[in-house]
């Protein structure tokens, strides 16, 4: 089973994508924590990739798929995927395309964590103050978002005209939220 999880910054990925991972034992592919690794690290790909991020930008193609090359490398013979933040754009959804028919997989379920504008900002608020990211702040945010209305947006509709998508709220308890994707996890 291979799942995708899209939504926007703050959708709350991060945290159903381990709650998932864990029931159903998939490997979790969160491309937003390999960059903050790389970033940690100081390699060359995290340079690059940390002034992007902080400008709200996504990175370029190609340091998405080395990555994602080096996360599959080092995830063979896995029962299935979570993919928590990529494909972000329409380019990286055909790269995943390519990427199952070489893995002999398939997407099994899209799954859209919906959340509305007015929430997102609060949430990455308080996030900073926990976690410290440095793209967590107003002015960055308001850039992520205009990223997401353009760019992952219409991913959306790509994976519905595939009968693919399935739309869940975002918004009240994590375990609430956790039971509604549960339930259409169950039903695949
Ligand atoms: P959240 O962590 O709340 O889900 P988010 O989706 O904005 O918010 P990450 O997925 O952690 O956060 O990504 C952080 C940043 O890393 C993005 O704003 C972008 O710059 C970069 N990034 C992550 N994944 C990709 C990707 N697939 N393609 C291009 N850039 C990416
Ligand atoms: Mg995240």
């Amino acid at each position: 089973m291979n799942l995708v999880l899209l939504g926007p910054p703050g959708a709350g990925k991060g945290t159903q994508a381990n709650l998932i991972c864990e029931k159903y034992k998939l490997s979790h592919l969160s491309t937003g924590d390999l960059l903050r690794i790389e970033i940690a690290d100081k390699s060359e790909i995290g340079v690059k990739a940390k002034k992007i991020i902080d400008e709200g930008k996504l990175v370029s193609n190609d340091i998405i798929i080395n990555v994602i090359k080096s996360f599959f490398n080092n995830n063979k013979n896995s029962s299935g995927y979570l993919l928590d933040g990529f494909p972000r754009n329409t380019e990286q959804a055909k790269l995943l395309n390519k990427l199952m028919l070489e893995l002999e997989e398939k997407i099994s379920c899209v799954i859209q964590l919906d959340v509305e504008e007015k929430h997102l900002k609060e949430r990455i608020i308080s996030r900073s103050k926990e976690e410290g990211r440095s793209d967590d702040n107003e002015e960055t945010l308001l850039k992520r978002l205009e990223t997401y209305f353009h760019e992952t947006m219409p991913l959306i509709k790509y994976y519905d005209e595939l009968g693919l998508l399935k739309k869940v709220s975002g918004v009240g308890e994590i375990m609430h939220i956790n039971q509604s994707i549960n339930l259409i996890i169950d039903h695949l």
